[in-house]
């Protein structure tokens, strides 16, 4: 595989320097290792043929047609010349339009020889066209085996004359000129796994003959990919575990005993329970736990943050609980300091607006350890915060926190704290399992009993009045009322009108309700205080933008109306949603839009008035958007690229990779046996860049 790898693509017949320098420009091949590595995203079968007749529908996909070109016409002057051929398949006829090499091309191609067109047929007033078409005599098309494959191409290469077949000829080409490619997973491994060698792989990727084959040659490449991200993964994790010494808590004392017996607000629930002895038996082995906690929202994560930072503090170590945003903060602390107040326990709130005198008292209490356990907003993990014992860390709705942010809590202490990150994105398991490295993953799976699920609700802007009776239905029973507003950064100014205009009219409508208001862009302390009219049940009704996504719990609110719920995705409303449905009544959440919306955002709208099941909507929100946005951002910062494995849709492969790297470090942590000689080098081949990503936490 050397060779390849340092083989200039210039060198490849009928490359040479210009043309090789478009393709590093445009797609970053630079070798012949990058060009077998550049696979079809999909297939056509070329024993199916389309008729001319059957053309239809406004986005047709890239298909072969059968028959013989009728006359060729050069049209047009200087830079919009173009050739244009009649082609007839005896079903019907089309144009076939070439904009560049049109000499040569009116010399390559004649009227009456059979040919294969293969391209995307688009539809101008009734004509259907194809422009820069492959074009192949069915002799050689047969000769080319069963499957065309479908490259990523950008339209620069297009114009240049490069092809699908361009690539899948140049692959063919450097399978032909090597006696084999140097296998990259060991014997052993193959067998196991009845994998495809990585010759016939290759081969089979670039230039299939069968679906089957196909399938193998696929399986193969991403198992390999996944393996490796995963040994890599798995090999960091356990160095460092083995590097850096984690607190050991063996006791549960008179914190956690006392808690549980006494002061408990309600019975955990079996997930609950599972999580949290999940979270004590890491904290009992000495080494550093990193472990993400999944909850959807509403299913009692802060509960069991707490009940861990009692075992911490049984072990005479402090707690730490940090929050995105400063009302979340400030709701954790009121929550957990009313809890534990009959126990004696000291809970201190530290945000960027306490106060000097405060912050004082904080710092001191700190460092002499007579405080126990500290909630904050990132304040807490600013420089001149230092701790006597800090032995636990909660992060509370992690996608907030930067990986950066997370990597400096480490400084906080010599022996390195056990860190708990919480969230309510719903990713699926082998999803995390990747993206967030070694955390080992606990997920509360089960809503607290007696919660009824919220019913959802699509209406239009001509039910605006019918809903505004039900709103004053709840409002009369004492509930409360969220009505969120979009407000999209680009949109700024529009957003926040619409959002003052709604709050006006809402004062309006419900004169006999006092009326909150928030939005991002209000000073902290203004934020704080409309918000606290409505936590304290005050005030009636909110007013607000989605500030409101993330963790407020006011039980008694009961109904939410999102407005223009089409610009939000389905993610953002299932969050919001979470905001309702937490005490014993019905909640409600409407989802106002505009009548007019395409058939996805429909779609969207419609799943969420069928489920609150979390897990459902990160998948189909998954399929819908495709994984490559969630993959975009998670992905980015991985160890190495995957070119054909999914992490969002490739789960069993992820397990297996992930299971065939755990057995073989067992064996062989250093990957010092001879066979596993090529492991060692393919991983150094493969993970050149630097990174700190594997300390995530
Ligand atoms: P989240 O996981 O979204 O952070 P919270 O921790 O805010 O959820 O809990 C949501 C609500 O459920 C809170 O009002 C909390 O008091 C309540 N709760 C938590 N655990 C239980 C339980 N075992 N039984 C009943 N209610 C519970
Ligand atoms: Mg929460």
């Amino acid at each position: 595989m050397d060779r390849l790898r340092h083989t200039d693509i210039k060198f490849l017949r009928g490359m040479g320097p210009k043309r090789a320098e478009l393709l590093d420009k445009n797609l970053g091949i630079k070798t012949f290792h990058d060009l077998l590595y550049h696979f079809p995203t999909h297939y056509i079968d070329r024993r199916s043929v389309y008729r001319i007749i059957d053309f239809a529908g406004e986005d047709m996909p890239s298909i072969q047609v059968r028959g013989r070109f009728v006359s060729f016409n050069v049209q047009g002057e200087g830079a919009k010349m173009r050739l244009v051929g009649l082609f007839s398949d005896g079903s019907g006829v089309m144009e076939v339009v070439w904009f560049q090499r049109i000499k040569s091309l009116r010399q390559l191609y004649h009227t009456a020889t059979e040919y294969i067109l293969f391209g995307k047929p688009s539809n101008f007033n009734g004509r259907w066209s194809m422009v820069h078409p492959e074009v192949d005599t069915p002799e050689n098309a047969s000769a080319q085996g069963g499957f065309r494959g479908v490259y990523p191409l950008t339209e620069q290469l297009r114009n240049r004359g490069f092809s699908s077949r361009t690539f899948a000829n140049a692959a063919t080409e450097i399978l032909a000129g090597i006696r084999t490619v140097t296998e990259t997973l060991t014997q052993q491994i193959i067998t196991r796994h009845r994998l495809m060698g990585l010759h016939e792989a290759l081969t089979a990727i670039h230039s299939p003959q069968t679906p089957q084959q196909l399938e193998q040659a696929r399986f193969r490449l991403k198992f390999e990919e996944l393996f490796y991200l995963q040994l890599d993964i798995q090999r960091y994790a356990r160095r460092r575990n083995e590097a850096i010494k984690g607190f050991l808590f063996p006791r549960i004392g008179h914190f956690f005993n006392t808690f549980y017996s006494q002061f408990l607000p309600f019975p955990l629930t079996g997930a609950q329970k599972r999580v949290i002895k999940e979270i004590r038996a890491d904290m009992a082995t000495g080494r550093q736990m990193n472990r993400l906690l999944q909850g959807d929202v509403g299913s009692g994560k802060t509960l069991v943050a707490l009940l861990c930072m009692l075992i911490a503090l049984d072990n005479d170590a402090q707690a730490c609980l940090m929050a995105p945003t400063e009302i979340l903060a400030t709701q954790h602390f009121e929550t957990i300091s009313s809890m534990v107040a009959p126990m004696g326990i000291n809970v201190k709130l530290l945000t960027g607006s306490t106060r000097k005198k405060a912050r004082e008292e904080i710092h001191s209490q700190l460092t002499d350890g007579s405080l126990h356990i500290l909630i904050g907003t990132h304040a807490v993990i600013e420089d001149n915060v230092r701790f006597k014992n800090l032995g636990f860390i909660v992060i509370d709705e992690q996608h907030r926190f930067g990986v950066a942010q997370r990597a400096r809590l480490w400084t906080k202490n010599v022996i390195a704290p056990h860190v708990l990150v919480m969230t309510a994105t719903p990713i699926p398991r082998t999803l995390a399992m990747t993206v967030y490295g070694d955390l080992d993953v606990s997920v509360i799976d089960e809503l607290p009993p007696g919660r009824k699920p919220v019913q959802t609700l699509l209406r239009y802007e001509e039910n605006r009045f019918a809903t505004y009776q039900g709103i004053g239905r709840q409002l009369r029973l004492g509930r409360q009322i969220y009505i969120v507003y979009p407000l999209i950064k680009e949109n700024e100014k529009l957003d926040l009108k619409s959002l003052e205009e709604g709050y006006e009219s809402i004062c309006d409508t419900f004169r006999d309700y006092k009326v909150a208001f928030v939005h991002g862009q209000m000073k902290p302390q203004e934020k704080e205080y409309q918000m606290g009219l409505f936590a304290s049940g005050e005030a009636h009704i909110l007013v607000a933008t989605t500030v409101i996504e993330v963790g407020v719990n006011v039980p008694n609110a009961t109904t939410m109306l999102i407005e223009n719920a089409e610009r939000f995705g389905l993610s953002q409303l299932h969050q919001l949603r979470g905001r309702v449905g937490r005490g014993e009544g019905q909640s409600y959440c409407i989802l106002m839009s505009k009548r007019k919306i395409a058939s996805d955002t429909r779609k969207r709208l419609e799943l969420m008035t069928s489920t609150t099941d979390g897990f459902a909507i990160a998948e189909a929100d998954m399929q819908m958007r495709g994984p490559g946005d969630i993959e975009g951002t998670m992905q980015s910062g991985m160890p190495i690229d995957l070119h054909i494995a999914n992490l969002a849709t490739d789960g069993q492969i992820v397990q297996l990779a992930r299971d065939t790297a755990c057995e073989i470090l067992d064996a062989d942590p250093e990957l010092g046996h001879p066979e596993n000689r090529p492991l060692i080098v393919e991983l150094a081949n493969l993970t050149t860049r630097v990174r700190d990503w594997s300390r995530i936490s």
